[in-house]
């Protein structure tokens, strides 16, 4: 079956990077999406320097440009008061230490942009309203059974198969392990407001990062400038399930009626939307045979460090990057990723985890927490050099155990 696609399940992040990579390096690729309109809803994502690159590098960067902003810095300052613990800059230092910019973007942007990528290739059949229902393979391929919006079974013939399916992945299930990511006992509020919308006194040219006892925020400008995030994200021992839902801007006022600086953003907020936030460790195995799992699917991220996307995005480079070096192996290709990936995907849902610890402790540890980051303060983000300075290059050079 080497001419039959590589299936990707998921049009997604992972799943629109994984295409595209996997179509720049000249393999055929189809894909399945469970939805049948393929616009996102959702407010912004950071985009890190180790998932920029990676855009940038699959000829994503004109449009990403047009679409982003690149706030001149990180602001960590007291909800309460307003009063500013650290500024570390980010737009231009970002630049210089890693060679690709730190970004803010519309989640709905971004889908979008990938989307026109993937369509400008004009060689990836995306076929949408269909549900993967069992998946089988043998040494020369794999097929995939699904459903259609008729509720009639289809069969998809490929050489290998990537779950690119998010956070309750059912590609993973059809491969043996049904364990399910669980609510983290966080929520996140978040909405967007234009930007002439935006009270005077807050900065909108910036990420600020707020933190209090009822939780934290996130804000930070979009859509070129014409518009402004804000994240919220509280503590929710009985974290409703399910993805998201309509947030009451009362409730939320009622919440951080202590939050002064922030509450005129607050109000300005048409609705919000209410994410539950969940959790699991990586799956121990992301591959089995020649399918494979990536993004969401297998390594789900709580936001309190931005990169649940960005490993995604990098997951994806990586998997072309693998098949690229056992073009006819792809059981071969996923163990070498499962491998190389496993031990990056921890460490990076653990420092998450840590900083969520961190952002919500109670008085007075916060004291302390803030007393060392105010005497970090220019130089906050300096210790995250293992994950902003990640990237590709050079690895096509190493040997497989290496990679
Ligand atoms: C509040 C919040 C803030 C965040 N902020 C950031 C941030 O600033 N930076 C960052 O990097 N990350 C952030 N993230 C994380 C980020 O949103 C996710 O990690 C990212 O969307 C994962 O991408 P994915 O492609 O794996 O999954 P998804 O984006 O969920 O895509 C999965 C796709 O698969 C489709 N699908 C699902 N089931 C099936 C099926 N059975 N068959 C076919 N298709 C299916 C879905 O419809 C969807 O299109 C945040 C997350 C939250 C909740």
């Amino acid at each position: 079956m080497a001419d039959a696609p590589v299936i990707v399940v998921g049009a997604g992040i992972a799943g629109l990077t994984c295409a595209l990579a996997l179509a720049r390096s000249g393999r055929p690729v189809t894909l399945i999406e469970k939805r049948t309109h393929l616009e996102e809803v959702g407010a912004g994502l950071q985009l890190s320097p180790n998932a920029s690159r990676v855009l940038i590098d699959l000829g994503l960067g004109k449009a990403l440009m047009r679409a982003a902003c690149a706030p001149l810095s990180l602001d960590v300052v007291l909800g309460r008061s307003g009063q500013r613990l650290a500024r570390a800059p980010l737009a231009d230092a970002m630049m210089a230490r890693y060679n690709a910019p730190y970004l803010v973007i519309h989640r709905a942007d971004l889908q979008q942009i990938l989307l026109d990528h993937v369509r400008g290739l004009g060689v990836i059949p995306i076929h949408v309203g269909r549900t993967p229902q069992h998946i089988e393979q043998d040494e020369h391929g794999v097929t995939l059974t699904m459903t259609n919006q008729q509720g009639d079974l289809e069969h998809l013939n490929g050489q290998a198969l990537v779950g690119a399916d998010g956070l309750h992945s059912s590609v993973a299930g059809l491969l043996g392990d049904p364990s399910q990511a669980r609510p983290a006992g966080y929520q996140a509020w978040r909405g967007t407001v234009p930007m002439r919308a935006v009270p005077q006194h807050l900065e909108t040219n910036r990420t600020t990062l707020w933190l209090g006892r009822e939780g934290h925020a996130v804000t930070y400008p979009l859509q070129g400038g014409q518009s402004f995030n804000l994240v919220v994200v509280t503590r929710e021992k009985s974290a409703e399930q399910g993805w998201s839902r309509e947030g009451q801007t009362d409730v939320l006022r009622a919440r951080l009626r202590h939050w002064s600086p922030l509450l005129p953003l607050i109000e300005a907020m048409q609705s919000f939307k209410i994410w539950t936030l969940y959790d699991r460790p990586p799956r121990a195995r992301w591959n089995k045979g020649r399918c494979v799992l990536i993004g969401d699917a297998v390594h789900p991220v709580l936001p309190f460090l931005a990169q649940g996307a960005a490993l995604a995005i990098e997951d994806a480079a990586s998997l072309s990057l693998c098949l690229t070096r056992y073009p006819d192996q792809p059981a071969e290709a996923f163990a070498t990723l499962s491998r190389i990936r496993h031990v990056r995907a921890e460490r990076v849902q653990q420092q998450a985890r840590r900083n969520g610890q961190i952002y919500h402790l109670p008085w007075p540890l916060s004291l302390a927490r803030d007393r060392v980051i105010a005497q970090k303060g220019a130089g906050l983000m300096e210790d995250y050099d293992w994950l902003y300075g990640w990237s590709l290059a050079g690895k096509t050079a190493l040997t497989p155990p290496a990679l």
